[in-house]
C-alpha cells in the first residue's frame, strides 16, 4: 500500500469529526492512520469463554453467559428508580441491573429470546447480579467479529466522557481496516520473516486488534515486538557505526615505554583476566583511528582504576594528555593519591584539580596544561572550567558518569580540536537488556570478575531493637584493629530531619564509644571541603575507628582496613546505594560485615530490597532485581534516553525478545550497511519512515 495513505489525517476517516479528531489528538496522540492502527490494545476482554451461572465465582473479573431474560421490573428507590431484569441460564439465574438509559433498555429489551450477556459481577446476599452488562443476541454474536477476544484501548477520563469509548475506538478501527483493505506493507524483510517464523505485518496488525484465539494473539504480539526492538537496535547500531566511520580519533598505535615498563615491572598485583579482557578492548579501540566512546561496568572493587591508569598511560605513550574527572572532591582526591602512587616509579607527571585548589596551585596548573608538561590531570567538575585548556587531550575518563550529564560530557569533549577518546567508568551495574538500549550506541566493557581472594561480605538485617547486640559487635571488631562506617540516610526532602538524625546518631555513638579508647569521625554534605578532608583523613590514617557518614562516602571511597559497614534505617534506601555502601568494605584481607539496620515497619519493596542484599553481593543480579521493582524509568541514566516510550515491547518482560532483536539488527547491517541490498526494502524504507516522522521513536536526538 501507498505509504502515504498511513500518513492521512485521522479526521479523514469515516466515523470521525472534527470533534472527534480533536479529543483523538490531544487524549491518544492520534493524528494519522498511522497513529490509530498503531494504538495497541492494553489487554483482551477474553471472550472465547462461555460461563455457566453455577459456574460463577466471587473472585471472577469478567464473565459471559448465555441465556434469556425472563421478567423485567422497575425498582423505586429512595435514591431513583433502577430496572432489573431476571436472567437464567439452564443451571441458575442472576438479576441484571441498570440505573441509567432505563426507559430504553426497557423498550428494546426481548424477553425469552437468546442472549450473550458480558461485564463484571457483583455477589450480594447468595446471589450474582450484573450492573450494565453489554449484551448482544446470540444469533448477532455468532456472526459478529468481535466474538472472540475484545481488545481494550488505552483510554482517558475525557475520552471516555465525551462518548470515545472502547466500543468506538474499536468500530474507528474497523473502518481503518475496512478502507485499508488490509493492504499494509511488509516492514521485515523474507530472510528475517523465515528465520524466525514470524507472522507477517498483515497478519500481526490485523491478529492484534482482532485476534482470533490466545494463540493468533501471541504470534502478532511477538512479531510487532520484534520489529518495535528490532528498529531501536537498529537505529543504534547504525548510529554507531557511523559515528565510528565519521569521527575520527588520535591513533594511539604505539604502545610505549610507561605502559610496557608499568606492565612488567610495577604492576602490583597480577591483572584479573577480565581487566586483562577490557585492557585490550581499550586498546583495540585506541588503536584504530576512530573516537573510544566506550562504558566500562564494574562492580564496586572489581579494580576499574588500574584499567583507567593503563589506558591513560597508552595515551601518554603516544604523545597526548589524559584526564580522570570524579563526581566528589574525596574520590578526586583519592584517585590522585593512588595514582601517584602507582606512578611513583615512572615518569609521568599528575595533578589534582579540585574546587578547593589554590589559585597559585590553580595557574601552575593551567599553565602546565597548556604547554604539555602536564601528563594526567585528575579532579571534580572543576575540571569543566573555561580556564582549563590542555595542549593536546587524547583520553577523557570520567569515573561514575551517572553523576555526570551528557552536556558535561560534551563539555570535555571539545577542549580540544579533535575529540579525545572517552572512557566512561560506572559502578552502578545496569542489566544487560537495558544497557543495550540505554546505551547501545556506545560500546560495552564489562569487569565481570573481582580480584582473588576477596572474601564475601556477610549480610544481615537486624532491628533497632537489636541495637545493644550490633554495638557490642562493633567493639569486638574494633578490639581486632578493625575500622567501621555508620551511615545515614540524606533524603533532599527531609533534609533537615535527616541531619538531625545524624547528628542524634552521632552523638549516641560518641557515647557509646568514649574517648580516649575510641575516636569518632563524622562526615556530611554541610560540612566546608577542607574539614571534610580532614576527617576522612583521620579516618584513612586509622586515627579514628568510626566514621559516622552521610551517603557521601557513598561512591568510591577506599580504606582497607574498614570492614564493618552499618546502613541506618536501610529500609529509606534504594538498592544500587545499598549496594554502593556495601561495597566500601571488603576491600582488605578481612572478613567484612554489612549490617543493615531498620525499624519493624516494613514495605513489601523495603523487604525483597533487604532479602536481596542478604541474598547476594552479585551487583548485575541485584540491579536485575532493582530494576524490576522500581520500573526503568528510576534507574540511573536513563531518564533522559526515552526508550521507554514504546509500543508495545516491554524492556525488563521482553529481554529476551531484545536480544535477539540486536543480534539479527547487528547481523543485517554487517552484511549490508547501508540497506541496499534487494532483500533489505522493506527495512530500508521503513528506517527511512521512521526517521522521517518519528512517530514511535521520537526519542532518538
Ligand atoms: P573499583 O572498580 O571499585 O574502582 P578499584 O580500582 O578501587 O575498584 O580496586 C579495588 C581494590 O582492589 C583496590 O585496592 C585495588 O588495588 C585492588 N585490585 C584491583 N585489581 C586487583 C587485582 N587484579 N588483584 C588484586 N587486587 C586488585
Ligand atoms: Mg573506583
Amino acid at each position: 500500500m501507498n505509504a502515504n495513505f498511513l500518513q492521512t489525517p485521522i479526521d479523514y476517516l469515516k466515523g470521525v469529526g472534527p470533534n472527534r479528531a480533536d479529543l483523538l489528538k490531544k487524549e491518544l496522540g492520534i493524528h494519522t492512520f498511522q497513529d490509530l492502527l498503531n494504538l495497541f490494545p492494553n489487554r483482551y476482554l477474553d471472550r472465547t469463554q462461555y460461563y455457566k451461572i453455577t459456574q460463577l465465582q466471587q473472585t471472577n473479573a469478567e464473565v459471559q453467559i448465555i441465556g434469556k431474560i425472563t421478567h423485567i421490573k422497575t425498582i423505586e428507590q429512595k435514591r431513583g428508580k433502577r430496572l432489573v431484569a431476571t436472567f437464567i441460564d439452564e443451571t441458575g439465574t442472576i438479576e441484571l441491573v441498570w440505573f441509567r438509559g432505563q426507559k430504553w433498555i426497557r423498550e428494546n429489551l426481548k424477553l425469552n429470546v437468546p442472549y450473550v450477556i458480558f461485564g463484571k459481577t457483583n455477589y450480594f446476599n447468595n446471589s450474582f447480579s450484573m450492573p450494565h452488562p453489554e449484551m448482544e443476541l446470540l444469533d448477532a454474536h455468532e456472526k459478529s467479529i468481535r466474538s472472540a477476544m475484545q481488545p481494550v484501548y488505552p483510554s482517558t477520563e475525557k475520552l471516555g466522557n465525551s462518548g470515545i469509548t472502547n466500543r468506538v475506538i474499536n468500530g474507528l478501527m474497523q473502518q481503518l481496516f475496512l478502507e485499508s483493505k488490509n493492504a499494509f506493507a511488509e516492514t521485515l524483510s523474507k530472510p528475517l520473516l523465515e528465520q524466525l517464523k514470524l507472522d507477517s505485518k498483515k497478519e500481526a496488525l490485523f491478529n492484534i486488534h482482532f485476534p482470533k484465539s490466545q494463540a493468533h494473539l501471541a504470534r502478532a504480539q511477538y512479531r510487532l515486538k520484534f520489529e518495535e526492538l528490532f528498529y531501536i537496535q537498529l537505529q543504534l547500531i547504525r548510529k554507531n557505526l557511523i559515528h565510528k566511520s565519521k569521527i575520527k580519533g588520535y591513533p594511539f598505535d604505539k604502545i610505549g615505554p610507561n605502559f610496557n615498563t608499568f606492565f612488567s615491572e610495577h604492576l602490583p598485583f597480577e591483572l584479573t583476566e577480565a581487566q586483562k579482557r577490557v585492557i585490550k578492548e581499550i586498546r583495540n579501540d585506541l588503536g584504530s583511528n576512530a573516537q573510544m566512546n566506550r562504558l566500562l561496568q564494574g562492580d564496586v572493587g572489581s579494580g576499574k582504576t588500574i584499567v583507567a591508569l593503563m589506558s591513560m598511560l597508552i595515551a601518554i605513550d603516544n604523545g597526548f594528555q589524559a584526564c580522570l574527572m570524579a563526581p566528589t572532591e574525596i574520590l578526586s582526591v583519592q584517585h590522585y593519591t593512588g595514582l601517584v602512587e602507582l606512578c611513583k616509579k615512572l615518569n609521568t607527571s599528575i595533578e589534582l584539580l579540585t574546587g578547593s585548589t589554590k589559585t597559585s596551585k590553580r595557574r601552575e596548573i593551567h599553565k602546565k596544561l597548556e604547554n604539555g608538561e602536564l601528563d594526567i590531570l585528575i579532579g571534580t567538575h572543576a575540571l569543566l572550567e573555561d580556564k582549563v585548556k590542555f595542549k593536546n587531550l587524547g583520553l577523557a575518563i570520567v569515573d561514575e558518569q551517572h553523576r555526570f550529564g551528557v552536556e558535561q560530557r560534551s563539555k570535555l569533549w571539545h577542549k580540544n580540536e579533535y575529540p579525545p577518546h572517552v572512557l566512561v567508568m560506572t559502578a552502578t551495574p545496569i542489566p544487560r537488556t537495558l544497557a543495550m538500549s540505554v546505551y547501545g550506541d556506545l560500546d560495552i566493557s564489562v569487569i565481570d570478575e573481582l580480584p582473588p581472594g576477596r572474601k564475601d561480605i556477610k549480610t544481615v538485617h537486624r532491628f533497632d531493637a537489636n541495637r545493644l547486640k550490633v554495638f557490642r559487635f562493633i567493639k569486638d571488631e574494633i578490639s581486632k584493629g578493625r575500622q567501621v562506617y555508620i551511615v545515614y540516610p540524606l533524603i533532599q526532602e527531609s533534609e533537615t530531619m535527616d541531619y538531625k538524625d545524624l547528628m542524634d546518631g552521632y552523638e549516641s555513638i560518641v557515647r557509646e564509644f568514649p574517648q580516649p579508647n575510641y575516636q569518632v569521625s563524622i562526615l556530611h554534605g554541610q560540612m566546608k571541603p577542607a574539614d571534610k578532608e580532614y576527617e576522612m583523613n583521620r579516618f584513612i590514617k586509622g586515627e579514628t575507628q568510626i566514621m559516622v557518614a552521610t551517603t557521601v562516602i557513598e561512591v568510591g571511597v577506599n580504606v582497607p582496613n574498614a570492614s564493618v559497614m552499618i546502613v541506618e534505617s536501610a529500609e529509606r534506601f534504594g538498592l544500587s546505594q545499598l549496594h554502593q555502601l556495601r561495597g566500601r568494605v571488603g576491600r582488605g584481607a578481612e572478613q567484612s560485615y554489612c549490617i543493615l539496620m531498620t525499624s519493624h515497619k516494613l514495605s513489601a519493596d523495603a523487604k525483597t530490597r533487604l532479602e536481596t542484599m542478604v541474598r547476594t553481593s552479585d551487583g548485575f543480579e541485584i540491579a536485575e532485581v532493582d530494576l524490576k521493582l522500581r520500573g526503568p524509568g528510576d534507574m540511573m541514566g536513563t531518564q533522559q534516553s526515552g526508550v521507554l516510550n514504546l509500543r508495545i515491547a516491554d524492556i525488563i518482560k521482553d529481554s529476551e525478545i531484545l536480544k535477539i532483536a540486536r543480534s539479527y539488527a547487528m547481523q543485517v547491517l554487517k552484511a549490508d550497511p547501508n540497506l541496499s541490498s534487494e532483500e533489505n526494502i522493506p527495512i530500508k524504507n521503513t528506517y527511512a519512515q521512521l526517521v522521517k516522522y518519528r512517530n514511535i521513536w521520537n526519542y532518538i536526538s
